[in-house]
């Protein structure tokens, strides 16, 4: 079972508006206690991202190494597409508080 899966959907720009790559939606944010990050599983929906979120911590929960948390952030398409999956430091990545609204 993989928990790392990256959805990227190929939305047509709506309305001419911009470019696709500035499509928003969520992504899941996993902390370590080292301070590093890992950031993954974009998603233009809600609900998606709560249950990766759900999947993620189940998948962690029985294992000998568990992160310090996991959440999920509003995030941009092509930040979470050129972002590193694991093991990242960089303190501008996506890091709103939206942790308080996953059960
Ligand atoms: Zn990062």
């Amino acid at each position: 079972m993989s928990g790392r899966q990256v959805v990227v959907p190929r939305t047509p720009t709506v309305g001419g508006t911009g470019s696709s790559e500035e499509v928003w939606g969520w992504a899941v944010r996993r902390e370590w206690r080292d301070g590093r990050h890992d950031l993954f599983g974009f998603t233009a929906d809600r609900h998606m991202a709560d249950r990766a979120v759900a999947r993620d911590r189940g998948f962690w929960r029985v294992g000998p190494v568990r992160p310090a948390a996991v959440y999920v952030v509003a995030a941009n398409a092509s930040a979470v597409v050129g972002h590193p999956v694991s093991g990242c430091c960089d303190s501008s990545c996506p890091d709103s508080p939206e942790r308080g609204e996953v059960r």
